[in-house]
């Protein structure tokens, strides 16, 4: 799928849940150690990236230092990580999973940083994620406490299973969640990937993130 595909899609999704819901697009590029297919992703006009780990965010953030790019951290960064990734002084920190993560960064941050909390919303044992019941809580403690944590919404990963049912279960767990912490400031609702943004999306997902789909065409 191309970019241009990939947004027509998702116009498609967004106007089945609301005219003015806006979706933004982050390219996970995470598929490939080559700087060529990003470059051509950046050329049609895309700005924001997505790595999950932190060895290969830092090869491709500084082969393109020159460009105007938003670097989305997305995987499970281990505490060791933190100062590396802190110098290729990401956009966001997408996958905070616990109140200890936070306070690690925000010890060692000489800035405030843009961070999303990630919920566990499907139960599987091997995501990563905080459990649904304890994301409220853990959102307002890490909100209170640590001033260069700056929250702006919440992050989660659908059911793994073909079963949509079960997909948009996860999915409209988290919104809900999302919609309680509308009143403390959170603005992004980040769910969706290749397999199942679009059901993110008819569920109030604003931000989505695109690897294998979309990568394939630019490799
Ligand atoms: C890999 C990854 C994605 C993209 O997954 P695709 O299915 O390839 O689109 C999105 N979010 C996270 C957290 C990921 O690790």
């Amino acid at each position: 799928m191309t970019l241009d595909e990939l947004i027509q899609r998702v116009e498609a999704a967004r106007l089945r849940r609301s005219e003015h819901l806006i979706v933004q697009i982050v390219a996970v590029t995470k598929y490939t150690d080559k700087i060529e297919p990003l470059l051509k992703l950046y050329n049609e006009g895309q700005r924001a990236f997505g790595e999950n780990r932190v060895q290969d965010m830092e090869k491709k953030v500084k082969a393109l230092e020159e460009y105007p790019i938003e670097w989305h951290f997305i995987g499970n960064l281990q505490k060791n990580k933190i100062n590396k990734l802190l110098s290729l002084n990401p956009f966001m920190i997408q996958s905070i999973n616990s109140y200890e993560l936070a306070e690690a960064i925000d010890k060692r941050t000489k800035k405030k940083i843009n961070c999303l909390l990630e919920i566990n919303s499907s139960g599987e044992p091997t995501k990563h994620g905080l459990e649904p019941q304890r994301a409220i809580d853990t959102y307002l403690k890490i909100k209170e406490n640590l001033k260069n944590i700056n929250l702006k919404g919440i992050m989660t990963i659908g059911a793994h299973t073909d079963d949509e049912k079960e997909i948009r279960k996860s999915f409209r767990l988290t919104y809900n969640i999302f919609e309680k912490l509308k009143p403390y400031g959170a603005k992004i609702c980040s769910m969706g990937m290749s397999g199942d943004f679009e059901i993110a999306i008819e569920e109030g997902s604003n931000m989505i993130r695109v690897g294998s789909a979309l990568l394939k065409s630019y490799m």
